[in-house]
This record gives C-alpha cells, structure tokens and sequence, in this order.
C-alpha cells in the first residue's frame, strides 16, 4: 500500500507497521515536503524581569499543515529530529527570526534579544556555526542578539561530543546559551560548570506543581538557588498563575515567562503588543492582569 503526499512523494505502508510508525512516517513525509514549501512560522514569548520588563523573547517554531491544519511541536520536533530534518527545519527558523527581529527594531522596538531551541541533532552538524552567522551577516544582526535554548539533556550528553565543541564555539563568538528544561533530565553539576551559560530555565513542570495538594518547594528553592550561585539568570518557563508568579518572585527567580503574563503570538501581534507596552508602562504588568 502506498500513500501519495504533497509534490508526488511516496510512502510504503509495510503491514508489520504499527500505526504509530506509520503516523511517524507519514509526518515526516509531509515534513520534507512542508520544508521545501515553508509552510512553517515563528510564534513569540515575551520573557519579564522582577520589574514586568520585558527582557526579550523565546521563539517558537509553528507548522500549518495544508490539509491537517496547525500541527504541535510534540508531533513533529521529536520526528524532525530522528530524521535529521531538523537541521533544515532548524535554517528556515533561524531565517524567519532574524527577518522578524530586524522588522521589529525598523519600527524602534527595542528588543535585547530572541531566544531560539536547538536540538542536539542541529549542534551535531559541522555547518551550524557557520550556517548561523550567515543568517546574521545576511540581515545584519550581531550574535548577542540571538540566545540559544539547549535542553537540558542535551546539554549533557557526551563529555567531549561535537555538540560541546559547537556550544562552545557559540559562546566564544558572544551569542548567549540557556539550558532548556532545567530539572527535567539528568545534571551534571561538572558539566554545567564547563559550559558558559547565561540562564537556567526551569522546567515548567515544576512551576505547575506550585500549590498543587502534594507541592515540595526544595527542588525549586534549590535550582533557584544553584542558579543564583553559579552567576546565571534563573527563569521559570510554563508560569500561569499569579499564585506561580508570587512564590517564584519571593523565591528570588530571577525572570518569568508563560501564559499569565503573555501566550506565544506571532510577529505582527508580538509587533503590536510591544507597540502597546510602550506606550503604556503599566499594560503588561502582572499586578495590572490580575486586577482586571
Ligand atoms: P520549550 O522550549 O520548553 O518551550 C516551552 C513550551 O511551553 C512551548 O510549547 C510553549 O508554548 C509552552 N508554554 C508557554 N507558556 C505556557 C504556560 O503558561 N503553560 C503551559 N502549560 N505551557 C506553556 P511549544 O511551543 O508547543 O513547544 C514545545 C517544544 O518544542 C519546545 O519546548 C521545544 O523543545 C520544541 N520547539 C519549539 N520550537 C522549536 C524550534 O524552533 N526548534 C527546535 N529545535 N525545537 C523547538
Ligand atoms: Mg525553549
Ligand atoms: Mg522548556
């Protein structure tokens, strides 16, 4: 049995194929095609400061799929990155970023910085580096103003891996590193140390857990802490509750970013929300959300 996809591609159906390995095939059919027609877009999140100050933003890769409509990272990221589709998935992003940041900075948004994820399988390959500061050159951006989010697992893989070698060739060129997902997978404490990274961002798991029934505040006061110690900005991701936003802040968690403050937007509502931001200082406040 064979399955046409878009522009004639051909899917062979084995019959021992269980269905989730026939989706995953599937997807990334239509992920090949979808990189050759760029059906994809960024979507942003703006990231707060102890003072509401909007400090920069993560960006988000979005695919809107002709037939099957908005598809979620968690279906296609983890079927890019198998198949090494990340790595051209990973150059249409860093591409529509540097677009959408010089287009914000045209109309004298100030915006320190965008924050991008990258997979272990992008920082695996030999060009990235390279790759990078062509995009930059091309739109005229610097490297501080793009921050690399690597996760946490990532991060930590192989003592001396090429991934090492390309994060550090990162921070030696000025862009700035975050480790993704924090708490999430297995530290190594040397490790983290080894790496010149400016923020731990702290799992959204453990900000949900913040007074839920069976809530233990160490691993959170301890990551806070650790981040603290080693001179990195804390930043607690997945924040959607003023009750999460209020026990973060008297922790000393240094930044914020979820849905209570702002959802991820694309470029032209992130344009217009920043255009609103300053022109009234106390629009995105959290003190100001939760008294509406
Ligand atoms: P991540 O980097 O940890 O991103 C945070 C996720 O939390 C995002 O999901 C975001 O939409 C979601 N989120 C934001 N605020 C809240 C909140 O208040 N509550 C809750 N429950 N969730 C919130 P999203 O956009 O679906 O992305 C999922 C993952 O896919 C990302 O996790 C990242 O690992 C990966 N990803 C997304 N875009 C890219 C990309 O361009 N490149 C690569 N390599 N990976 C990407
Ligand atoms: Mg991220
Ligand atoms: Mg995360």
């Amino acid at each position: 049995e064979a399955k046409r996809t878009g522009r004639g591609r051909l899917v062979f159906y084995d019959g021992s194929m269980d269905a989730a390995a026939r989706g995953r095939a599937q997807v990334q059919a239509d992920l090949r095609n979808a990189i050759d027609e760029r059906q994809f877009f960024m979507v942003y999140q703006p990231q707060f400061d102890a003072f509401d100050r909007v400090r920069g933003v993560e960006a988000m890769v979005r695919w809107r799929h002709p037939a099957r409509g908005m598809v979620p990272p968690e279906e296609f990221i983890p079927v890019a990155e198998q198949s090494g589709l990340i790595v051209p998935l990973g150059k249409i992003v860093i591409d529509m970023v540097c677009a959408d940041l010089v287009a914000l900075r045209e109309q004298q948004l100030a915006l320190p910085y965008v924050s991008m994820d990258v997979s272990l399988r992008q920082l695996t390959d030999a060009a990235m580096v390279e790759d990078v500061q062509e995009a930059l050159q091309r739109h005229g951006l610097s490297t501080s103003d793009i921050e690399f989010e690597v996760s946490e697992s990532t991060a930590m893989v192989g003592q001396a891996g090429k991934e090492t070698a390309t994060l550090k060739k990162l921070s030696a060129l000025a862009f700035r590193i975050a480790i993704d997902d924090f708490g999430s997978g297995t530290s190594s404490m040397g490790r983290l140390l080894d790496l010149k990274v400016d923020k731990l961002k702290i799992d959204g798991m453990f900000v949900q857990a913040i007074g839920q029934p069976n809530f233990n505040p160490a691993l959170l006061e301890l990551m806070i802490d650790l981040a603290n110690r080693l001179g990195v900005k804390s930043v607690a991701e997945g924040v959607d509750t003023l009750e999460q936003v209020a026990w973060l802040r008297k922790a000393g968690c240094q930044m914020l970013q979820g849905n209570f403050f702002a959802k991820p937007m694309t470029h032209g509502q992130l344009l217009n929300w920043l255009l609103m931001q300053s022109s009234d200082t106390s629009f995105a406040s959290g003190i100001w959300k939760a008294t509406q």
